[in-house]
């Protein structure tokens, strides 16, 4: 079931099960790609009808972010729970390495990806790496190439959004790739280059404060958040929901 938040359709799921549809959807055939909008990607949404369609039209869309879960309860449809994308993806990653499943890392600066693929390769014994790209080219080509020859089942796109929204989409097909997730910055965290908020601050739902204590040049895009509740609030009173 769907519960849509400013325009944007979300899948109403906890980790467990969204890890279980996106295991799932790897197996399958043809191609399919996972979203991971928080608060900010909503926003671009609202003013971006093709990024807006990118993310619906997503095989899933998990709810990235407490300020998704706050503004789904100022709806009055509160979601089940909130569903990091670094959460979804070791989940999945823990799948993939029981199983043979081939991950493709593509994103970040270079030498991240490779660094990530290593830690892990040491967290997830078994677990099959079968290429990395930096997240800094200029042709699409060769990497789609690239992706197809190492015969990836999943890849996780870490180009920020919406670049890597749009790229799934447009190249995902030509991969061969049965599954694609668009993960922001979580290579960096995989790689050790960012550290994330402790679970102490998670629980609380203060990750995003954390964040933003430890890279404070992030305030001119955490600003528009409360923005966010604003228009969540509006949108309830109006009864456009
Ligand atoms: N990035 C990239 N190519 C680009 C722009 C960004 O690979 O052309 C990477 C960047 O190095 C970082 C990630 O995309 O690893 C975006 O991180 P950000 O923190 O903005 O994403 P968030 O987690 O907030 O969605």
């Amino acid at each position: 079931m769907k519960t849509e938040i400013l325009g944007v359709s979300f899948d109403n799921v906890t980790v467990s099960e969204a890890v279980s549809a996106g295991f799932a959807l790897s197996l399958s055939d043809g191609f399919h790609y996972v979203v991971t909008p928080n608060p900010e990607l909503v926003n671009i949404a609202r003013q971006n009808e093709d990024f807006r369609t990118a993310l619906n039209e997503a095989d899933l869309v998990l709810p990235d972010g407490i300020g998704v879960v706050y503004a789904a309860q100022l709806l009055g449809r509160p979601l089940k729970a909130r569903c990091p994308g670094i959460d979804f993806a070791s989940g999945l990653i823990g799948k993939l390495a029981e199983t043979g499943g081939r991950l493709f890392l593509l994103g970040a600066k270079p030498g991240v990806a490779e660094q990530a693929a290593e830690n892990l390769k040491n967290r997830f014994p078994g677990l099959v790496i079968c290429g990395t790209h930096d997240g800094y080219f200029k042709e699409d080509a060769p990497v789609v190439e690239q992706i197809q020859a190492a015969q990836a089942h999943v890849v996780f796109v870490c180009l920020g959004a919406p670049k890597q929204e749009f790229w799934m989409r447009k190249n995902g097909p030509a991969t061969g790739a049965h599954l694609m997730v668009g993960l922001g910055g979580s290579l960096d965290v995989f790689a050790g280059v960012t550290e994330r908020a402790p679970e102490f601050w998670q629980k609380l739902g203060l990750e995003w404060l954390y964040r933003l204590k430890k890279e404070p040049s992030r305030i001119g895009r955490m600003a528009k958040l409360p923005l966010f509740l604003v228009s969540a609030a509006g949108q309830r009173l109006r009864g456009t929901h």
